[in-house]
């Protein structure tokens, strides 16, 4: 590559191709200069040198210019060993931005440039273009068991079996960790890019030697294709083979094709998204409480507050609808807390117009980008003095998975139970894992056994069976069980019979709002009487008000 061409035109890598010329364009002049002077210094010399023996002067004259010559062939050797040099230099820096170090694939910026021409061009040139996206399935099982050298040897080898799998002129990419890109294209139609899929899966299915073992990888694809007349962009391509990828995975299919239903359910994100950030500034998040009951001393054990999205326009949505776009948005922490503070907040109220509202538990359910946090601990103390609940009244949920996905960070778990706070595992046998981390968890002190199990009490002997075996473990390391998801008394008594007593579930209660929980009819006692008490039935926001100044916590809140 020419220095005059990439000055004039430096192309898209030009901070490292100026610096680069900036160097050899600089040291030019200099050698040319130097080996000027050179030339002539050695021509005085001569001269001088000569003269006293008074050689005539053509001898001189034929001196000069065989040491001019000398000179300029030394200076012009000079400057094409640098312009070689800056050459080679470029193409390697070049190479470099483009590439990953890893794998040698291209790398991620590299591949939207490359998705942008050939999008361009299968648009103008009427031809069929896909897009693959690859995740592989087990890498951070090998890559923590066996250590990061042969996870980044896979790696490797993923890289090659991917360049064998597609034609010379298809794009391979590494979008980054485990994630690959393949851009085919100049394709005949759809069916030509799902053969590439195929194929690449066929080619997968041959175990890998790793460090002397064999290694079985397997990939999941997303499929997107662009057909000539596509109005997305090239980089949507990408976000919807993205979104086919996690359907391939979830279906264990191998690969799965973006289509139609997949599209609604993008828009459907991104809206959810969009909307998100004004649910939380115009604080259309509401909490409802599920009761958790006692079966045997027939009376309220706690409640679970659980978060409700108040839509403008498609009504009341429960956290299924949106908590995982928060998770992915980092906006999870700030919907936590709300609740958190709202939950505390309410169970303070109940409190104050009930006695016996102080031996109820109130459960809210933790995130794991709040637990990522490591000032959380802080917030729950915060949020305990703000809104006066003891507590001990206090129980955060944590989901099976989140708490074994973190057995590293235990010890902010055991800094939230010193202040007091119980600690259940959420979705109890819904994990991947053994049995076997519990008996490290001694900070938690509740188990709650997830509904699938519930569902099948009393359908086998097997399920029987496996909540016999929790049960008997959890009275061993001395934790208190809790079965959710309680529909029939055929489950009812089928968890008696196993010597559950605790229970959640459309049985007993649909999850309510606060409104609608009579302290008089639920905690077996009369509200405080007199002018300072509040009135029940107030909306969380009203409640939320009524505490956000610690001084008014004894006063009553007045409704809007
Ligand atoms: P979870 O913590 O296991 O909560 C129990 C879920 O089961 C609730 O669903 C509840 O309404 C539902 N449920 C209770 N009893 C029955 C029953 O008898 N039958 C059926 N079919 N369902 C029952 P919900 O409210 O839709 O919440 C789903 C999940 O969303 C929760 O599962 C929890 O993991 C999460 N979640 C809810 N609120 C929050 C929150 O404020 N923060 C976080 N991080 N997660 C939350
Ligand atoms: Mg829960
Ligand atoms: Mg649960």
């Amino acid at each position: 590559m020419g220095i005059a061409r990439l000055l004039l035109n430096p192309g898209p890598f030009s901070s490292v191709n100026r610096d680069v010329q900036d160097r050899r364009l600089a040291a030019s002049p200099g050698i040319v200069l130097g080996s000027g002077l050179f030339s002539t210094m050695i021509f005085v010399l001569v001269v001088y040198a000569l003269q006293g023996l008074g050689i005539e002067a053509i001898i001189v004259a034929g001196a000069a210019g065989v040491f001019g010559a000398v000179g300029g062939a030394v200076g012009s050797l000079w400057h094409t060993w640098s312009v070689r040099d800056a050459s080679a230099d470029i193409a390697r820096a070049e190479h470099d931005a483009r590439h990953d170090q890893l794998t040698g694939l291209l790398n991620r910026s590299a591949l939207f440039n490359e998705l942008d021409s050939a999008f361009q061009k299968s648009q103008s040139g009427d031809t069929t273009m896909g897009v693959l996206f690859l995740d592989l399935d087990r890498f951070k099982v090998i890559n923590d068991s066996m250590g990061h050298e042969a996870g980044d040897e896979l790696l490797r080898i993923v890289a090659s079996r991917l360049k064998s799998s597609v034609r010379g002129s298809d794009v391979v990419a590494r979008f980054g960790g485990d994630e690959f890109v393949v851009v085919c294209r100049d394709l005949m139609n759809e069916q030509s890019v799902v053969a590439v899929a195929e194929s690449i899966l066929k080619n997968f299915a041959e175990p890998v030697s790793l460090y002397g073992g064999a290694q079985v990888i397997s990939t999941s694809i997303g499929v997107a294709i662009a057909k000539p007349d596509d109005q997305r962009r090239p980089e949507d391509l990408v976000r919807d083979a993205d979104a086919a990828m996690y359907k391939a995975k979830k279906t264990r299919s191998g690969f799965a094709v973006f289509d139609e239903e997949q599209r609604l359910m993008v828009i459907n994100r991104l809206d959810i998204e969009r909307d998100l950030v004004r649910a939380l500034d115009e604080n259309q998040f509401e909490v409802y409480y599920q009761p958790i009951v006692n079966v045997d001393e027939r009376r309220l054990y706690g409640f679970e507050a659980l978060v409700r999205w108040d839509h403008p326009t498609r009504g009341l949505l429960g956290p299924g609808a949106f908590l995982d776009v928060a998770e992915e948005t980092g906006m999870m922490a700030a919907i936590g807390e709300l609740v958190l503070r709202e939950a505390c907040a309410q169970a303070a109220v109940w409190n104050y117009l009930a006695p016996e509202a102080r031996g109820v538990r109130m459960s809210v359910n933790i995130a794991e980008q709040q637990l990522l946090d490591a000032t959380f601990p802080e917030l729950v103390q915060e949020v305990i003095a703000w809104s006066g609940l003891p507590p001990e009244q206090l129980v955060l949920e944590i989901i099976e998975d989140v708490i074994v996905d973190h057995l590293d960070g235990l010890n902010m778990l055991r800094r939230i139970k010193q202040l007091g706070v119980g600690l259940a595992i959420d979705d109890f046998g819904t994990g991947q894992s053994s049995l076997g981390y519990v008996k490290q968890l001694d900070m938690v002190s509740i188990l709650k056994i997830d509904k699938t199990f519930v569902d099948e009490m009393g359908n086998g002997e097997t399920d029987r069976a496996i909540i016999d075996a929790v049960v008997t473990m959890a009275k061993a390391l001395d934790l208190r069980v809790v079965a959710e998801g309680v529909e029939s008394e055929q489950q009812l008594k089928g968890l008696r019979d196993s010597g559950i007593s605790i229970m959640q579930g459309y049985l007993f209660n649909q999850p309510v709002t606060a409104q609608m929980v009579d302290p008089e009819k639920w905690f077996e006692s009369r509200p405080a009487a007199g002018p300072g008490a509040p009135k029940p039935g107030l909306t969380p926001l009203e409640v939320s008000r009524a505490f956000a100044n610690p001084e008014a916590h004894h006063r009553p809140a007045r409704r809007a």
